[in-house]
């Protein structure tokens, strides 16, 4: 136990190599013949009854035939990490429970050393993870802090098969260049050439990589994105009509006489100015209803008849006189073979994986997390939703 300078009681623990062990080589893990000493490092240790502990060692080097005069290998310790491997994997698996900011708190680290942990926990698990048997991804954009500038989207990766949800990928941007890269270097054309399903939004870079890349693959536009666009459309024509009724107000005014005749007594300008009144006063209801309307889409068991129910429903949205429906109709039948695979492959891609996943990571990105860097969120998202292998430790404290 010892008292340092200002900073509060600290355990030194001080460790010696075994007499009759030789150091091992830190490159190849064989015993070799040793060749000095360097001075004392320490490295931190997870703390005891709540006191900052320490490992002290001075390490040895070795000379190995292969590998020349390096140092040898520490079992607690990886690099040049300051901390020990079983404080590291500590500060990783509080640090998914908490907020880093209260882990390095709680545990009376830097903001830093938990995010290095992290890191490196990270790292070791993308090294060590199994890619084999991936059949059902997602692809997806996310929205990521302030602004609409092209690095505030991060197109994103899933696997979305039944046995096994994680995010894959994340990278920067939502370009063809983004998806190429994640195809390429976490999966590579191996996997990618073994995938049955893909689910995407209609985001015109990812369906022509997809195409390219895995044209194996039946590809599924995602339930959920539609439902998105379609609330969108809704959306924008309330917006629009409610600006329009408080133009209308002043308007009002003057339709007190017409609107107290009865209906078929109003002719002339009153007439169209009442019949613009009643339209306008229904073009949300309108649109509502047929975004309603659409959720039948998905019940359809039969090809066939899905298409029908979509070619009615896009004929109905043309006709609505509402900018916002007829542009989701447009995109709806331009993409109708995609929509339709939706039926191929009924049973085999659950509707709301993409989404649940898309919900995590906006929790996640919000700032009240305080990542402070791209990297560092990165490195959070695949700590906390890429299911990684972990470690091995001989000691777990949580
Ligand atoms: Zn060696």
């Amino acid at each position: 136990m010892c008292s340092g300078e200002g900073q509060g009681d600290w355990i030194k623990i001080k460790l010696e190599p075994h007499a009759g062990r030789r150091g091992r080589c830190s490159q190849c893990r064989r015993p070799a013949p040793g060749y000095d000493r360097l001075p004392e490092r320490r490295w931190q240790f997870v703390p005891l009854w709540g006191i900052p502990t320490y490992f002290h060692y001075r390490p040895r080097r070795v000379a190995c035939v292969e590998h020349g005069v390096v140092v040898e290998h520490l079992p607690w310790s990886d690099g040049k990490h300051p901390l020990t491997c079983a404080m590291m994997g500590f500060l990783a698996r509080w640090g998914r429970r908490l907020s880093w900011r209260e882990t390095a708190q709680v545990f009376q680290v830097s903001w830093e050393a938990v995010y290095r942990s992290v890191e490196w926990f990270v790292q070791w698990g993308l090294a060590h993870r199994q890619l084999q048997g991936v059949e059902a991804i997602g692809v997806d954009e996310i929205h990521w802090g302030r602004g609409l500038r092209a690095d505030n989207f991060l197109t994103v990766i899933y696997q979305i098969d039944a046995h096994c949800r994680r995010l894959l990928w994340v990278g920067r941007r939502r370009t063809k260049a983004t998806l190429r890269r994640g195809l390429k270097a976490p999966l590579g054309p191996e996997i990618v050439q073994g995938v049955r399903f893909v689910c995407s939004d209609m985001w015109k870079p990812y369906l022509q990589v997809i195409a390219a890349q895995a044209g194996q693959a039946l590809h599924v536009l995602d339930r959920f994105h539609i439902t998105t666009h379609l609330n969108q459309a809704v959306d924008q024509v309330r917006r629009a009509e409610s600006s329009r009724l408080r133009a209308a107000q002043q308007r009002l005014k003057h339709m007190r006489w017409p609107l107290l005749r009865r209906g078929s007594r109003v002719r002339g300008r009153a007439r169209q100015k009442l019949n613009a009144l009643l339209s306008s006063k229904l073009a949300t209801a309108r649109a509502w209803e047929l975004k309603e309307a659409f959720s039948h889409f998905w019940s359809y068991r039969s090809l066939l008849w899905a298409q029908a129910f979509l070619d009615y429903w896009c004929f109905r949205a043309m006709r609505s006189r509402l900018e916002p429906m007829q542009k989701v109709a447009r995109m709806l039948h331009a993409h109708e073979e995609l929509l339709l695979n939706w039926f191929r492959a009924k049973g085999e891609i659950s509707a709301g994986a993409v989404e649940g996943l898309n919900n995590k990571i906006r929790v996640m990105t919000r700032r009240s997390y305080g990542f402070r860097t791209y990297e560092a969120m990165e490195i959070a998202l695949y700590h906390s939703l890429g299911r990684l292998p972990e470690p091995e430790s001989t000691h777990r404290f949580c």
